[in-house]
């Protein structure tokens, strides 16, 4: 039984704060963030409803080359140099051209928050329920920052535009249970069996099995088909964790704020692939926020700057949501067992995976550079 961490009751004290930099959410996006923050002197609060770490939000598979690029391999669980697909008619084994492994979530967050912590940032645990301009409120108080981070998920909670509200929005939706076990193999199902538009998966992550049920379509449940896989492969069917997944890209900036991972959408189309994403996009906010910091670079520069990467990787992104919609409309069909078996030669795999890495590849780590700043007080500008 997980043990809960965040405050309750009258440990829940009053919090009211300024700062330079207010990352709102504290997993992938919101780590990242303060992560290449770190070093600018600048003061950065990071709040989450839940201590870091505390509540996991995905299957944590991620390719290998991620974790090393970030110095995060002290998380690794498990690694696969194969991925084995069922359809209807076949199983097909894809021979990827870079490892996939698993990672302990909890450690994960850790490795970042410490990579983070060391200087400047803080955190608090706090719920936020709105905002106003430079001002976000949360359940402990108001706090107010001329940078504000939404890298709160799928919600979007900083936005002040219509709410998304599934399932008529178009999102993608996926539940997991993660029973005691081990496997050697990371196991795809694209059969609908299971799910008529969408996968299943199995991911064993040393001593745990992480298998679970994704469906491109909000309005078909999740649970049920979850359960029956889960007794198919003879699991308990315990510890659920699940959540909406936005398969489409949002603006990654709106009146004044930076929105960083499923809050902007940045999640992968097809794949449901939305840690390296959220890490990505992550470091990409803060490298544009590091001028401002040093007083270089005004909010609305970084702003435009920040929006312009994100919405250059559109292209992309619309490619993987067609390829959604196909394998959507055409399972069950002979199609989609042919495209497993294609991918099922080295050569054809290796292409596909390679162009798909590149969408969000490990050396952009390095291509920043993370040396100290000398932080200049930032001017809170006039907000609507
Ligand atoms: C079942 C499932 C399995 C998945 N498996 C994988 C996988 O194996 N690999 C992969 O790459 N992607 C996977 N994904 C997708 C991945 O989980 C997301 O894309 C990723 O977590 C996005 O990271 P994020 O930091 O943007 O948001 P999140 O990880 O969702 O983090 C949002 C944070 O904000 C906090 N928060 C939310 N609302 C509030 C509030 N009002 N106040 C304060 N704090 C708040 C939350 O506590 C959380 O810490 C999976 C998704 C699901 C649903």
């Amino acid at each position: 039984m997980p043990v809960r961490a965040t405050k309750r009751g009258a440990q829940r004290t009053p919090l009211q704060r300024d700062c330079d930099v207010l990352v709102c959410g504290g997993s992938f996006a919101g780590l990242a963030v303060a992560r290449e923050l770190s070093g600018t002197g600048a003061r950065v609060l990071v709040i989450d409803r839940y201590e870091i770490g505390e509540r996991q939000t995905s299957a944590c598979g991620i390719p290998t080359c991620w974790l090393e690029a970030l110095d995060l391999r002290g998380s690794l669980r498990q690694t696969f140099d194969e991925l084995v697909v069922h359809t209807p008619w076949t199983t097909a084994c894809w021979q990827l051209p870079w490892t996939f492994s698993t990672f302990d979530y909890r450690e994960l967050c850790a490795l970042l928050w410490e990579q983070a912590h060391p200087s400047d940032a803080e955190f608090e645990t706090s719920t936020v329920t709105g905002r106003s301009g430079n001002t976000v409120h949360t359940d402990r108080g108001d706090l107010t920052a001329p940078l504000i981070i939404d890298a709160l998920g799928w919600r979007r909670v900083l936005s002040n535009d219509t709410a998304i509200q599934p399932p008529n929005a178009r999102m993608s939706r996926g539940l997991e249970i993660h029973p005691h076990g081990a496997g050697e193999e990371l196991e795809l199902w694209i059969d609908p069996k299971y799910v008529r538009a969408g996968y299943s998966w199995s991911f064993p992550a040393g001593d745990e099995l992480r298998v679970g049920v994704g469906s491109f379509w909000p309005s078909h449940h999740v649970k049920e088909p979850t359960v029956r896989l889960a007794n198919d492969l003879g699991l308990p069917a315990i510890s659920y964790q699940g959540n909406w997944i936005p398969h489409e890209l949002r603006p990654a900036v709106e009146d004044g704020v930076f929105f960083v991972g499923d809050s902007a959408g940045h999640c992968l189309p097809l794949t449901a692939e939305g840690i390296r994403t959220a890490l990505y996009f992550g470091l990409a906010c803060a490298r544009e926020l590091r001028p401002v910091l040093d007083g270089h670079a005004t909010r609305e520069d970084a702003l435009a700057r920040y929006g312009a990467f994100s919405d250059s990787h559109e292209r992309k992104y619309r490619w993987l949501l067609n390829t959604q919609r196909a394998v959507g409309r055409l399972t069950p069909s002979r199609a989609v067992t042919a495209m497993a078996r294609i991918l099922a030669s080295e050569r054809a795999c290796a292409w596909a995976f390679n162009h798909y890495l590149e969408i969000a590849p490990p050396s952009f780590v390095g291509a920043g550079s993370r040396r100290p700043v000398a932080p200049v007080r930032i001017p809170a500008p006039a907000t609507a």
